[in-house]
C-alpha cells in the first residue's frame, strides 16, 4: 500500500532527521527518501535552486528518481522521524477568487440586496497581493489575530460610534489550492495563457485563515488586509505539475467567453482534485476543485499581463473553492452562511483548540488516485 503517495507522484519536500542538515526528499509511501544525492541543487534547505532549473530537469530528474525509488537505491526514513520544514521559500504571494460558486454566496451574504457577482468577475480573475512573510508550513500553530471590528454602537457620551478592538470572533478558514512558480519571467514581459507548465513548478494544499470581522471593516475600499495576513498554511509536500496530469480536465462554460489573452487553445485548463476539510477529525464539506471557473493558467496570464514580473518561489493560490452544494462550501462563513445557520453540531466560526486539516486527492497517472500534502493547523488562544 502507497496510501496515494505512489510512484506515479513522489512529491517533493525539505526534511531534516536527528542531528542532520535539511535536504529535499520525496513521499514515497510512509517514507521521505532522501534524493540530495540525485541533484545538487537537490542537497539544500529549500527546493528553490532546483524549482528555477524548468521542466526539461523536472521531467529528468523526476524520471531519475522514480527509477531510484523503485530498487530501493536511496536512504528512506520513516515519516515519523523525519522533521518538515516551509519546501521553498515563498516570494510574493497572490490570492485569487476563482470560484464563481463561493464569489457568488459571498455575494449574497454581504451585499444581499444587490447582483452576487460584480460587474468585473467574469471578465477577470479577481484577486488581491497577500504577505508572503507569513506563509507557514502545515503543522504550524496559528493564533488568533487581534484587530478592529466595525462599530456596533453609540460611545456613552452620545459620540459617534468608534470601533472595538480585540481578539477575532468570526475566525475562518478558506480550502484553496495554491500554485509555486519555478521558472519567473522579467519585468514588462507576460507569460501566455498557454505557458503555464513552463512556470509553474507544482501544486500545494493551502489553507488561507480568514478574519471575517476584521476584513467586513477593513476591506473598504482598498480589500484584503490584516485580516487575511496573519497566517497562510501550506502543505510540506509540493506535487509536481506533470504528477496531476491525469487530473487536467475541461473548465466549465466561461460565459462571456473570456479575451484573447485568457482564451486557452487547451481546454483542458481544469483540475479535478477532491478536497476535504476535516475539523477535529470530522469530514463537515468536501469542495470539488474541478468546479472552479477560472484555471491556474488563466490566473498566471492575468497576473503578469500587465508585465508585473515573476520570481521563484512565487505563490499564487486559486481562492477559496466552493461547489454548488452547502456540504461543498470551502469557508464556514458560507457553511453557517454568515453565522446564522450553524453547522456540524452548531458550528459557526473556529474557536480555540480547533485543528483543521485540509485534505486533497486527484487521480493518478498510475491509474489509481494520489494523495496531495495536507494542511493542518490549530488555533491557540490570542495574545494578551
Ligand atoms: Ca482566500
Amino acid at each position: 500500500m502507497t496510501d496515494g503517495f505512489g510512484l506515479d507522484h513522489l512529491p517533493y519536500g525539505v526534511f531534516s532527521t536527528e542531528g542532520s542538515a535539511p535536504r529535499v526528499g520525496v513521499r514515497h509511501a510512509d517514507t521521505v527518501v532522501d534524493v540530495s544525492t540525485v541533484r545538487p541543487q537537490l542537497d539544500r534547505p529549500a527546493l528553490d535552486d532546483f524549482m528555477a532549473l524548468g521542466p526539461r530537469a523536472w521531467t529528468e530528474t523526476r524520471a531519475e528518481i522514480a527509477a531510484l525509488v523503485e530498487s530501493d537505491a536511496l536512504p528512506a526514513f520513516p515519516l515519523d522521524e523525519a522533521s518538515l520544514r516551509l519546501p521553498f521559500s515563498v516570494g510574493d504571494y497572490v490570492d485569487f477568487y476563482a470560484s464563481l460558486h463561493h464569489a457568488s454566496n459571498v455575494g449574497r451574504i454581504f451585499r444581499p440586496d444587490q447582483e452576487p457577482l460584480l460587474s468585473n468577475w467574469r471578465h477577470l480573475p479577481v484577486g488581491y497581493h497577500g504577505r508572503g512573510g507569513t506563509v507557514v508550513v502545515s503543522g504550524t500553530p496559528v493564533v488568533r489575530p487581534c484587530g478592529q471590528r466595525a462599530p456596533t454602537s453609540s460611545t456613552a457620551e452620545g459620540g459617534a460610534p468608534v470601533p472595538a478592538y480585540g481578539p477575532s470572533r468570526r475566525l475562518d478558514i478558506e480550502a484553496e489550492l495554491g500554485f509555486v512558480v519555478g521558472v519567473g519571467s522579467e519585468l514588462g514581459s507576460r507569460i501566455g495563457v498557454d505557458e503555464l507548465d513552463r512556470h509553474v513548478f507544482g501544486v500545494v494544499g493551502l489553507n488561507d485563515w480568514s478574519a471575517r470581522d476584521i476584513q467586513a471593516w477593513e476591506y473598504v475600499p482598498l480589500g484584503p488586509f490584516l485580516g487575511k495576513s496573519f497566517a497562510t498554511s501550506v502543505s510540506a509536500w509540493v506535487t509536481p505539475l506533470s504528477a496531476l496530469a491525469a487530473a487536467r480536465t475541461e473548465l466549465p462554460p466561461q460565459d462571456p467567453a473570456p479575451l484573447p489573452y485568457l482564451s486557452p487553445a487547451d481546454e483542458r485548463g481544469a483540475l479535478d482534485i477532491d478536497v476535504e476539510v476535516v475539523l477535529d477529525d470530522e469530514v463537515v464539506s468536501r469542495p470539488p476543485y474541478r468546479t472552479m471557473y477560472w484555471s491556474p493558467a488563466q490566473m498566471l496570464a492575468h497576473l503578469t499581463v500587465n508585465g508585473a514580473s515573476t520570481r521563484t518561489g512565487d505563490l499564487f493560490a486559486s481562492g477559496t473553492i466552493s461547489g454548488s452544494e452547502p456540504d461543498t462550501r470551502g469557508s464556514f462563513l458560507e457553511l453557517s452562511w454568515g453565522g446564522k445557520e450553524p453547522f456540524a453540531g452548531g458550528r459557526t466560526f473556529l474557536e480555540d483548540g480547533d485543528e483543521v486539516t485540509l485534505r486533497y486527492s486527484a487521480p493518478g497517472t498510475g491509474g489509481g488516485r494520489i494523495t496531495l500534502g495536507e494542511v493542518t493547523g490549530r488555533i491557540e488562544p490570542a495574545r494578551p
